[in-house]
């Protein structure tokens, strides 16, 4: 791999201070679609997410082969459109992405770790389990999880391929055995090893009203979200979102709807064009280029989704007095969702705005700058190297402040992130929301999954409080008679 392939992986090449192993154990991976399974949505959507993780997964696979037989597709995804030879159309979408090369079995390696995506008989390493709204993975030596309904729905097959593509990162990653077979259920937020595992409880259909979403943020988290809602069986309506960002190439390891010819280009612009043609027929996303309080602050937000990742965006979105609020978040290997009540919690509670970088520091950074470094300070800020210069010399304010500090402003430094932990988030988000339409979600919870070790105990939901004296939703903070105002 060469340079461009290298910078794929950057965001997930960290050792978390020595709890992981530096990439460097890069197997040979096989995806395997049982025949059984090869004509199911679900088991399809599945397949597709963990090649999709895999291509991205650069770093911790070497090669991905993609074994489906004459598979049609039979539900459209991103790079897949339905009637298409499924296996050749993965191959050529993991050519897009340009990370962990894929070909058709006839190269597979002796060698490669076997996935098989749904049930079925092939010798295999792993297996990917899934019932409507539930889904893990286990070794096919292990005693099976019964009574499983075949997923109609596509939240629990989703979740399967994330944990594989978990399992096979830790198998790379971590010095101890890396297979740990789990359950995770998105109805209930529960995440179990199989021994304690059961069938998931919710129901088989359900309706998805995406005109009462509003979703903010088209990250990692939001894409996977958008995939997940657009692709739902029962998802009707029009998904409005808002993301201002331009997708780069530190984007490329976890957003499930960006590949490489999109760098460079609004997120916004680019959402709205691969999901057109996405998902069910009735479903829509529409994104607004502009920051969600922006876009959305003349708009009463029945339910507000957050898949923004700083506390100043999670902050500003508050003011747009949502009637309910959902959360999804990661923090290294750690997945996160949160539900909130009015009047509180609220997205700012325990969650302080981070510092912003002052003027003279940013102006500093910029004297201090190599000439390599400068010229690219000043691709970025959009001025050419002596105006830069030039207004960091100058003391005071001056006329390209707003311009040149909003461009060049470090909002903290770039952190861990792996694929499978935001596709996660966002299918655990969406199952949420799905579930929010269908019955009350009673007190706020946060609910926190850790993929590091997934199986030694149960994690689950606990409830969640408004922090006290929370500037936004406590006594003296303005939301909870804005929320009255509005909602009563
Ligand atoms: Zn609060």
């Amino acid at each position: 791999m060469g340079a461009m392939g290298d910078d794929l992986g950057a965001r997930h090449a960290s050792t978390l201070n020595g709890t992981l192993l530096p990439p460097g154990k890069q197997p040979n991976v096989a995806v395997v679609l049982e025949t059984a399974a090869a004509a199911s949505p679900a088991w399809q959507a599945a397949t597709w997410l963990l090649c999709e993780l895999v291509s991205r997964g650069l770093g911790h696979a070497s090669t991905l082969t993609i074994v489906t037989g004459d598979t049609k597709a039979v539900i459209a995804l991103p790079g897949v459109a339905v009637g298409e030879a499924f296996g050749p159309a993965l191959v050529a979408r993991s050519a897009t992405i340009g990370g962990v090369p894929a070909a058709l079995p006839n190269k597979t390696p002796l060698d490669a770790i076997t996935v098989r995506v749904g049930p079925g008989r092939s010798a295999a390493e792993l297996e990917v389990i899934a019932d409507n709204w539930a889904g893990g993975v286990r070794s096919p030596g292990e005693a099976p999880l019964l009574g499983l309904d075949e997923p109609a729905l596509h939240i629990g097959s989703l979740i399967g391929a994330c944990h594989a593509a978990a399992a096979l990162f830790r198998q790379a990653r971590l010095s101890g055995p890396g297979h740990s077979s789990v359950w995770h259920d998105a109805w209930t937020l529960q995440l179990s090893n199989l021994t304690q595992a059961t069938p998931s409880a919710g129901p088989s259909r359900a309706a998805l009203r995406l005109d009462d979403l509003v979703l903010a943020g088209m990250g990692a988290v939001g894409n996977a979200f958008a995939l997940a809602a657009l692709t739902h069986p029962g998802a009707r309506g029009t998904l409005r979102a808002a993301d201002y960002d331009d997708v780069d190439l530190t984007n490329l390891n976890r957003c499930l709807l960006f590949v490489r010819d999109h760098l460079g280009h609004l997120k916004a612009d680019v959402a709205n064009a691969v999901t057109r043609d996405l998902g069910q027929p009735q479903a829509a996303l529409l994104v607004t280029p502009e920051r969600a309080e922006q876009a959305f602050r003349n708009t009463p937000v029945p339910t507000l989704v957050s898949a923004v990742d700083t506390n100043r965006a999670r902050e500003a979105i508050n003011q747009l007095v949502p009637r309910t609020a959902l959360a999804g978040s990661t923090f290294n290997l750690r997945v996160q969702t949160n539900t909130f009540g009015q009047p509180g919690p609220c997205l700012r509670c325990g969650n302080p705005p981070e510092p912003v970088e002052p003027d003279r520091d940013v102006k500093a950074r910029v004297l201090a700058a190599e000439a390599d470094e400068l010229e690219e300070l000043a691709v970025e800020a959009g001025q050419d190297a002596v105006e830069l210069l030039t207004w960091a010399s100058a003391p005071g304010c001056g006329e390209l402040d707003a311009t040149v500090l909003s461009a060049l402003r470090q909002e903290g430094a770039a952190t861990f992130s792996v694929g499978f932990v935001s596709a996660l988030s966002g299918v655990l988000l969406a199952g949420t929301a799905i579930r929010a339409q269908h019955e009350p979600l009673g007190a706020p919870i946060v609910a926190r999954a850790q993929l590091l070790r997934p199986g030694e105990r149960l994690q689950g939901p606990q409830p969640s409080v408004a922090e006290p004296g929370c500037p936004a939703c406590g006594p003296r903070g303005a939301l909870p008679g804005t929320w009255r105002r509005i909602w009563e």
